[in-house]
């Protein structure tokens, strides 16, 4: 008794100054990090939706937490994968290196998913959905840098419905990431994590949860005539959730199921609330927040994203979409409470990418907008490349508005230099172009505003970008398949909303301009962890408590 004592007192003696009291372990960090991602919000949805929303979402989280009013993207292309990379490498694509959801290797005229990996085999279902890994991704995350800084006792998780939004964030030394297989219903993982599913993930996707969460059909929350922040139902112009019906409310979403495939589930709202189960299955049996160390769980809801290429920023569809996400973020707030402990934990929200107004919606209002064909512009730059030079096929595609030309067939025919100067006079004529850059010749910035420059020199890579870098005007962007589609430099698709609630952070907000990259800087100084390998982002400063 005596020696428990004066052990008791010894360590009340060393304790030292200045040392949190709140925090659970003694290098003053919390019990565990929640790394929320909302695939497409843009940071204007919390205010556009504010009256609407309750009080443990959204709102909980803009009272008592931090907020970042102008988180900005610093990088080309605003989109998915690079996004999700970014905020937790705290680095952009030139130095990460996911330059995109799939993107070229020069080298070998080969196109790569971002996490494709056929040295891995799907874990949890006989589809090829979890022969993925984050192997391409070339710098370590702030999971990765939580990992290595408690010696590999700290544990990460990563939950989305997307292979790569799950994937990316957790890093490379991740215990696991979990996605949804659209072909079966099944949650997966890849055998670069595991070579079995755990038993709880079994038994969850015995619940066939994708069917159970869309049985009931998806009407609105509210009386429709409330959805006042969006256009009368059924634009003409919107894409349906699934196909041969109209984008309107009601959807038999059971039926959309049988017909259609368990993809569908993703086009619906229930697809974020089957990631908040999931989230909870992996806190409760993996026993997140409750060892000795820090443990890192980042989350990606992707249905936000779905449906905002469907519709478009003003539908009903997307309005009632976050209002359901409200309540399932507040749910899971509530059950992060109770399990890990009010004030235990540390928890982020950001997005990976904004996202525009319908083109259509914008024109009808005098707004200047408009949609890029990519398929049929690669057709106008072989036809320039036939009359000007009379060989055919010198474009592979447009991805991500970078032209990606054919290199080795033009080098062996000696024109990959004027063929590529043609190609990009012959886009500055056509008048949606505002900029067109040639990736490889950093002369040909020289015109371009400051803030677009910085974004193409940090989006380029010179193994994994295209040839030369077509900048469309505000209100532009590609329409393939008649789908909205987010990727530019503009506020709507790179205005984010960033907020930190919890242990070390102190409640408030700035209005300062901060970036992308300065997220993982700032969690991995509120964990007095190093910062990632490729980071050059810098701590919020305004953010912390102390
Ligand atoms: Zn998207």
């Amino acid at each position: 008794m005596r020696n428990w004592m004066l052990v008791l007192l010894a360590a009340l003696l060393l304790h030292p100054a200045g040392m949190r009291a709140s925090g659970p372990d003694e290098a003053g960090r919390p019990r565990l990090v929640v790394g929320l991602v909302v695939d497409q919000m843009r940071w204007d949805y919390l205010y556009r939706y504010y009256d609407k929303f309750g009080e443990g979402g959204f709102r909980r989280l803009m009272r008592d937490g931090f907020s970042c009013e102008n988180l900005m993207i610093d990088y080309l292309p605003t989109i998915t994968a690079v996004g999700h990379t970014s905020i937790f490498t705290g680095t952009v694509p030139s130095i990460h290196g996911i330059t995109g959801n799939s993107f070229t290797l020069r080298s070998t005229g080969q196109t790569v998913n971002c996490v494709g990996d056929d040295r891995e085999h799907t874990v949890g279902s006989t589809s090829h959905s979890g022969e993925r890994s984050p192997r391409r991704m070339m710098v370590t995350t702030v999971t990765d840098e939580l990992r290595l800084a408690t010696n590999f006792r700290s544990r990460v998780v990563g939950v989305a419905q997307k292979d790569r939004a799950a994937i990316l964030p957790a890093g490379h030394t991740a215990n696991a990431a979990y996605w949804f297989d659209s072909k079966t219903g099944r949650w997966v993982t890849s055998s670069y994590y595991m070579e079995q599913l755990p038993s709880w993930l079994e038994a969850y996707n015995r619940t066939d949860p994708a069917r159970r969460l869309l049985a009931g059909g998806w009407n609105t929350l509210l009386p429709i005539s409330r959805y006042t922040q969006s256009a009368a139902d059924d634009q003409p112009y919107e894409l349906p959730i699934g196909k041969g019906i109209r984008p309107a409310f009601p959807f038999d979403t059971a039926a959309l199921l049988d017909r259609e495939g368990y993809g569908v589930v993703t086009n619906t709202p229930f697809g974020n609330t089957m990631t908040v189960e999931v989230a909870k299955q992996v806190l409760e049996h993996e026993r997140l927040g409750q060892g000795t160390e820090t443990d890192f769980l980042t989350v990606s809801f992707s249905s936000t994203d779905a449906l905002g290429h469907l519709l478009g920023v003003n539908a009903v569809e997307i309005e009632d979409t976050y209002l359901r996400l409200d309540r399932d973020l507040a749910d899971f707030l509530a059950y992060l409470d109770e399990h890990v402990g009010q004030g235990q934990y540390t928890v982020f929200l950001t997005a990976d990418h904004g996202g525009p107004h319908h083109a259509r919606f914008l024109q009808e209002h005098g707004i200047p907008a408009g949609e890029w064909n990519a398929k049929e512009v690669v057709a106008a730059l072989d036809s320039v490349a036939r009359v000007r030079f009379g060989v055919d096929a010198v474009v592979q595609g447009i991805a991500s508005y970078q032209v990606l030309l054919r290199r080795a067939k033009l080098d062996s025919l000696n024109i990959y230099a004027p063929m590529k100067e043609a190609l990009a006079d012959y886009l500055r004529t056509r008048p949606e172009v505002a900029y067109v850059v040639d990736l490889d010749n950093g002369a040909s910035l020289s015109l371009v505003p400051q803030s677009i420059r910085e974004r193409i020199v940090n989006g380029y890579h010179r193994e994994r970008s295209g040839d030369l870098q077509v900048v469309l005007h505000p209100g532009w962007y590609d329409a393939a398949f008649g789908r909205v589609n987010h990727g530019v430099w503009c506020a709507y698709d790179s205005h984010l909303p960033l907020l930190f609630m919890g242990w070390g952070v102190r409640p408030g907000k700035t209005r300062r301009e901060v970036h992308m990259t300065d997220i993982a800087a700032t969690v991995a100084a509120l964990l007095h962890i190093q910062m990632p390998s490729g980071c050059v982002g810098r701590p919020i400063e305004e953010a912390f408590a102390d």
